[in-house]
C-alpha cells in the first residue's frame, strides 16, 4: 500500500517533512491521524488496510464516494486530450462547456461563471467583482462587506475579513479590512432574542438595521445560505435568506450566496438558496463541484454585473483577476462527469429519504447529558458536546473531547472530524440508508466512550 512504502516510514516522514492545515502539530501524532491511500466507495482505506466510513466526505466535498467510474473514466479521457490550458483570454472546451450547465442549473439571476480554484478564491474573487462593480458604476463609496458572526468563507484574506469565526480569524486582524457585523442567527447561544421562549428572528432585524445604517457604503452582503458551516453547521431560521434577499434588493446592496459547502445538493437541492425561492448576485460554489475530485470553484455572477465591467481594454474596466489553473480542464471535466451523476441518478430526487434517515440516525444522541444541540439541515449536522446541559457551559479546549469522540467513533470503522466541540456528520450524497445508522452509533459509542 501507499506507494509501496512501508506504513511506519510514511509516517516518520510525515512528522518530519509535511506541515498539515488546521492543525496543532504538538498533539498530531499522538491523535493518530489517518494515512490514506486508498478510497473505494464512501470507504477511505489507510496505510495499514483499515477501512473507514467517510463520514465528513473528505471535508465535505466528496459527493458520490471514492472511485466512481463515471467520474474515474471523465478524467481519464481528459487526459488522453489534454490536462490544462489556460483560461486566460483563451479558452478551452470542457470550461465552456460546463459554464453553460452551470448557468442552466442555478438561479436565472446568474449568467456568468468565472473560475477558480478553490473556495475561498471563489468568495475571494465575488468580494473583488462587487467592489469594482460599484466604482464601473460610478459609486465608489460602496465599499464596505457585511458579514455574519461565525461566518467562515475561507482563509485567503479576504474571505477572512468577511469570516466572523475570533478563533481563526483574530490573529489576521491587521491583516483584514474593516467587515460590518452582523448578529450570527445562533439561537441556541443567542442572547438577542432574550425574554422570549423562542426565536423571533432579533438578529435578522439587526442586520436589517446595519443595511439601512450604512446602505450607500455597502458593497454587498456576504452569507452562506442554509447553514453557517465551520461555525459549527449553525442552521438559518426558515426565511433568513429571503428577507436579507428582500431587503438587499430594496437598498441596492449585492448579495454574495457562498454555497461552497452547501452547495451541490448538500440541502437536498442543488442550492440552498433555491428553498427560499433566492437570486443572489454572486454565487460561489467549489467543494462538491467536481464530486471532490479536484480543486476546482466558480463565482457566479449577473448580466447586470458583467455588463459594467464591458468597455474599450484602455478604459480599464477589465476584472484584473486570474489564476493559472483557472477552468482547469481536468477539473472541469470531472465536474461535467459530478452534473452527468446527479442527473442519471436523479440524485436530488433520493436526498429526501436520505435527509430523514440521517435525522433518524441522530435521534438516540439527544439523550446524551452531554449533548447540548443537534442541528441538521439537509445531508449535514452538527452535534455541539457541553461540559454542562443546563448552563451550556462548553468543555475547556484543551480536553479537546470534540477530537476524542471522533476518534473513539473509529472503532465502529467511521472517520470523522469535528470543528471544536461540535462533531461534524457530512457524509457522501452516495451515503446509504445502513451506513447512516452506522454513523449515528459510531457517535454515540463515541461518546459514550469519552463522557460515560
Ligand atoms: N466557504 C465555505 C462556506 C466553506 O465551508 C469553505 C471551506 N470549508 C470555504 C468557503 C473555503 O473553501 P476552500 O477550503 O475550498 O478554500
Amino acid at each position: 500500500m501507499g506507494q509501496g512504502i512501508d506504513p511506519a516510514e510514511l509516517e516518520a516522514w510525515d512528522d518530519q517533512f509535511v506541515w498539515h492545515p488546521f492543525t496543532p502539530h504538538s498533539v498530531y501524532r499522538s491523535e493518530e491521524p489517518l494515512m490514506i491511500v486508498a478510497g473505494e466507495g464512501n470507504y477511505l482505506i489507510d496505510a495499514r488496510g483499515r477501512r473507514y466510513l467517510d463520514g465528513v466526505s473528505s471535508i465535505w466535498c466528496n459527493t458520490f464516494g471514492h472511485r466512481r467510474a463515471e467520474i474515474d473514466a471523465a478524467v481519464t479521457a481528459q487526459l488522453g486530450r489534454i490536462a490544462h490550458a489556460t483560461f486566460l483570454g483563451n479558452a478551452s472546451a470542457p470550461g465552456v462547456v460546463l459554464a453553460k450547465r452551470l448557468v442552466e442549473i442555478t438561479p436565472k439571476s446568474l449568467t456568468r461563471v468565472f473560475y477558480s480554484d478553490n473556495g475561498s478564491t471563489a468568495v475571494e474573487i465575488a468580494l473583488k467583482m462587487a467592489l469594482q462593480y460599484w466604482q464601473l458604476r460610478g459609486k465608489p463609496g460602496r465599499k464596505r462587506f457585511v458579514g455574519l458572526g461565525n461566518a467562515y468563507n475561507g482563509d485567503t484574506v479576504g474571505a477572512v475579513s468577511v469570516g466572523g469565526i475570533d478563533a481563526f480569524h483574530e490573529r489576521f486582524r491587521p491583516l483584514l479590512f474593516d467587515v460590518l457585523r452582523a448578529p450570527s442567527p445562533y439561537a441556541y447561544r443567542c442572547g438577542l432574542c432574550a425574554g422570549h421562549d423562542a426565536c423571533i428572528g432579533s438578529c435578522t432585524d439587526a442586520l436589517e438595521t446595519t443595511l439601512k445604517a450604512h446602505a450607500d457604503e455597502i458593497a454587498a452582503v456576504v452569507l452562506e445560505p442554509g447553514f453557517q458551516g465551520a461555525g459549527g453547521i449553525i442552521t438559518l431560521p426558515e426565511g433568513y435568506v429571503r428577507r436579507v434577499r428582500e431587503v438587499t434588493e430594496r437598498l441596492g446592496i449585492l448579495l454574495i450566496l457562498d454555497e461552497v459547502a452547501v452547495g451541490m445538493g448538500r440541502s437536498g437541492r442543488m442550492f440552498a438558496c433555491e428553498r427560499e425561492g433566492v437570486e443572489p448576485d454572486f454565487l460561489c460554489i467549489a467543494k462538491g463541484l467536481t464530486g471532490g475530485y479536484l480543486p476546482l470553484a466558480a463565482t457566479l455572477a449577473t448580466d447586470e454585473v458583467f455588463d459594467a465591467f464591458l468597455g474599450a481594454p484602455e478604459e480599464a474596466r477589465t476584472f484584473f483577476h486570474g489564476h493559472t489553473y483557472t477552468g482547469n480542464a481536468l477539473g472541469c471535466a470531472a465536474a461535467l462527469a459530478t452534473l452527468d451523476i446527479f442527473e442519471k441518478d436523479e440524485v436530488i430526487a433520493g436526498l429526501a429519504a436520505k435527509i430523514t434517515a440521517l435525522r433518524a440516525a441522530l435521534r438516540p444522541l439527544a439523550g446524551h447529558p452531554n449533548v447540548g444541540e443537534v442541528r441538521q439541515y439537509g445531508l449535514a449536522a452538527g452535534v455541539e458536546l457541553v461540559a454542562d446541559r443546563a448552563t451550556r457551559a462548553s468543555f475547556p479546549a484543551a480536553a479537546r473531547i470534540g477530537m476524542k469522540v471522533c476518534h473513539a467513533a473509529r472503532d465502529k470503522g467511521v472517520f470523522l472530524r469535528p470543528l471544536g466541540d461540535t462533531v461534524v456528520l457530512m457524509p457522501p450524497l452516495s451515503i446509504t440508508g445502513d451506513q447512516l445508522a452506522t454513523l449515528g452509533d459510531a457517535v454515540l459509542h463515541g461518546l459514550q466512550t469519552v463522557l460515560p
